[in-house]
């Protein structure tokens, strides 16, 4: 008998009572491993979660988790050898494999950069700019961020299931939340090697991810209202989930990825003989293939114009005849079994319940040894005009069918009877065509991908979600979205909107609020390293007034000779200005020459100006001076220095308000002559 799996759950692993249930090898049907998770104690893994994972995880900031997640990345990196070997007895070839293992190693490591990139080094993400709530400015909110003292629970499809736990665990991960993962049963095996690896690697603190080998059991019943559940997998599950008392009334956030009927539409545009015609056929035979088109993405409905139905039928077969199928071992074979035996017996079923509205265009070969193999041969169908089950049936396998569509309107029509995909492509070179196409594709789905002779070397293809762009659908596809950057740690995190006065919100946030005490100094902050610096630290400048001669200076010597700065009649005439005024980029370089502090010291380079506002013109004989302060000081790990980002406040000689704008500099974390 072979191996029992085992969950890691509150610090060990974990062998459940009993033989458990074999899993098969998906092409020669012999046994790879057993699996229980009979005996489980989910009560004691949820408190573990809670208790050692969550407060270890949220003592970190963005940028020391987001270092975690790349330090195992790439100790997975390491060790793919080991899945891909394991990875074959799914029924998956090497480019399947890759789609899994690499795909989810290129999330962690997407979510790795994101999170030095695009979070700050702190606990706490600020979301939008300042609301100034009363006149005075003495009242004010901001909208932030917080991590929930809860549990991620991810119950995963079989179809993923390396991908399937990475692309759910780094967002979590990030955000602060331990992650419990229950993977499909049926491929658990591969999922529990990754989790082995990661656990012996010791990256992770201890609590952050734990696993669960075998039924959910009573997973559900333990969570409470900071806790979360993502579900990928079929609607028939997801109706069984959304049932569940805690989803209903406890307020247990659940997250659905289900089933999903994708399309992919030929442009009206497009020719037999122009190249989006082969990309498009090309398209649609990768997502039946890939996978043995055993993905939530693949392209279950083919909708091209009536006039080239049959030449796209001829066009598919033409290369699917080529496809060969077989046991993935075999270097020459492009397409494995399905997963499971049951697995086919279910596509079977989905392709006779197909049959009654449409008729069998194209079926490839398949290994005739299909009885212990889950093998199965590419099917493309051709739906009778009118019909409803491909808009119904999903056929989680290398099926698809082929629908006639006659004018953009019935393309989109027919695309929304799927009542909301997870993805559509559209192919066409015709830009009128892509955007009304796309606008009445994008309500009905989470991501559009127009594919054309310009992006096509370059395209990542239908079925491929991206860490960087959201994954899900509303709808049938289960309404739920993963990934699309940061927004997937913020689905992760409570939004919550802080008012008070501006120190207040200086003093939570970490970051200076319009309004707040500022901190003069007689030392210069530019003479500050970072270790120095603190929030607050304010230079107020010298004022300068702004002559003519330094306008006229301006324009000859940058050539920006806009009238409004040369010439006094036509500028007289601007409605908004009245006259010659200043170039706003001198005003910022004159304010530059009025706070800078010129000698070598720790600030190492101005990066750039984030909300540049010119709000006030300034006029010959005008006299400006700057307000630079200290508004957020982020330390670079790993480096020598830190990005610290200042306010500055242009003023003319009335007190108005001339500009406002962030500069960003890198400041020397530690600097000798300081
Ligand atoms: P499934 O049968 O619904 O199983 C999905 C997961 O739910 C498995 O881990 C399963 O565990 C678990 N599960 C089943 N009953 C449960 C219960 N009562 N309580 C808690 N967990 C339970 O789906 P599947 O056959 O694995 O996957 C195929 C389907 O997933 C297809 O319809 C496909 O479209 C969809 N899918 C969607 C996406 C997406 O991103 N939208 C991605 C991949 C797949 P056991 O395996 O232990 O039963």
């Amino acid at each position: 008998m072979s191996a029992l799996l085992e969950s890691y759950a509150a610090g060990r692993w974990f062998r459940a009572a009993g033989d458990g249930a074999p899993l098969l090898d998906a092409a020669t049907g012999e046994e790879v491993a057993r699996i229980s998770s009979r005996g489980l104690d989910v009560g004691a893994m949820v408190r573990h979660a809670r208790e050692a994972g969550g407060p270890a995880l949220r003592s970190l900031t963005f940028h020391e988790r987001a270092a975690l997640l790349k330090a195992l990345a790439k100790h997975l990196v390491e060790r793919k050898d080991e899945l891909y070997a394991l990875s074959v007895r799914t029924g998956a070839t090497a480019r399947d494999t890759m789609v899994d293992v690499d795909g989810g190693f290129g999330t962690l490591f997407s979510y790795a950069s994101k999170g030095v990139r695009e979070l700050p080094n702190d606990t706490v993400f600020l979301d939008g700019g300042l609301e100034r709530l009363g006149k005075g400015g003495t009242f004010v909110g901001q909208h932030l961020y917080t991590s929930r003292p809860g549990v991620a629970v991810q119950i995963n499809a079989f179809n993923f299931p390396v991908w399937g736990m990475l692309e759910k665990l780094a967002p979590a991960f990030l955000a602060g939340l331990p992650t419990i993962v229950k993977p499909a049963s049926q491929t658990a095996y591969l999922t529990e090697l990754a989790v082995r690896q990661i656990i012996a690697s010791g990256i992770l603190p201890e609590g952050t991810l734990q696993l669960v080998a075998g039924g959910a059991g009573a997973l559900l019943d333990e969570l409470t209202i900071q806790d979360s559940v993502a579900f990928t997998g079929s609607a028939h599950t997801a109706g069984i989930l959304r049932r569940h008392p805690n989803v209903l009334d406890g307020g247990v956030v659940l997250g659905v990825e289900a089933d999903s009927l994708n399309c992919s539409i030929l442009g009206p545009d497009v020719r037999p003989e122009d190249p989006e015609f082969d990309l498009f056929v090309k398209g649609v035979v990768t997502e039946m293939t890939v996978k043995a088109g055993q993905k939530c993405t693949a392209i279950r409905r083919v909708l091209v114009p009536e006039t080239v139905a049959g030449q796209v039928v001829e066009a598919l077969a033409a290369r699917l005849e080529k496809v060969a199928v077989g046991d993935p071992r075999d270097p020459d074979v492009r397409m494995g079994p399905l997963a499971s035996l049951g697995q086919r017996d279910e596509v079977r079923k989905a392709v006779e319940a197909l049959r009654s509205s449409a008729e069998v265009a194209f079926s490839g070969a398949a290994p005739a040894d299909g009885e212990r193999g889950a093998f199965m041969a590419p099917l493309v169908l051709r739906a009778r005009s009118g019909a409803a089950e491909p808009h119904d049936v999903e056929p989680f396998g290398p099926v698809a069918t082929v629908l006639a569509y006659d004018g953009v309107e019935s393309a989109i029509a027919l695309a929304a009877r799927g009542r909301g995909s997870l993805v559509a492509s559209l192919a066409t070179h015709d830009p009128e065509v892509a955007r009304s196409v796309v606008l009445g594709l994008a309500p009905w789905h989470g991501r559009v991908l127009v594919l054309d002779r310009d992006d096509a070397k370059e395209s990542t293809g239908h079925g491929s979600p991206l860490p960087t762009l959201v994954h899900g659908g509303p709808g049938r596809a289960g309404g739920g979205e993963e990934l699309g950057g940061v927004r997937g740690v913020l689905h992760h995190m409570q939004r919550t909107a802080v008012q008070g006065s501006p120190d207040q919100l200086t003093a939570i946030t970490g970051r200076w609020t319009t309004g707040a005490a500022r901190a003069q100094s007689d030392v210069h902050p530019f003479r500050k390293s970072l270790a120095e610096l603190r929030v607050g630290d304010t230079i107020a400048s010298a004022r300068r007034t702004v002559s003519l001669a330094d306008i006229d200076h301006f324009a000859e010597f940058t050539g920006d000779t806009f009238y409004a700065h040369t010439d006094a009649e036509a500028a007289a005439r601007n409605p908004l200005f009245g006259g010659i005024v200043a170039h706003g980029y001198l005003v910022v370089s004159l304010a530059a020459g009025l706070f800078v502090d010129p000698a070598p010291g720790p600030v190492l380079a101005n990066f750039g100006v984030d909300a540049l506002r010119f709000l006030t013109p300034v006029k010959a004989g005008d006299a400006i001076d700057v307000t630079l302060t200290v508004k957020q000081i982020t330390p670079r790990g790993g480096a020598d220095y830190g990005e610290v980002r200042w306010d500055a406040l242009v003023t003319n000689q009335d007190g108005q308000t001339v500009a406002t704008y962030d500069v960003l500099t890198l400041v020397a974390k530690t600097w000798p002559g300081a």
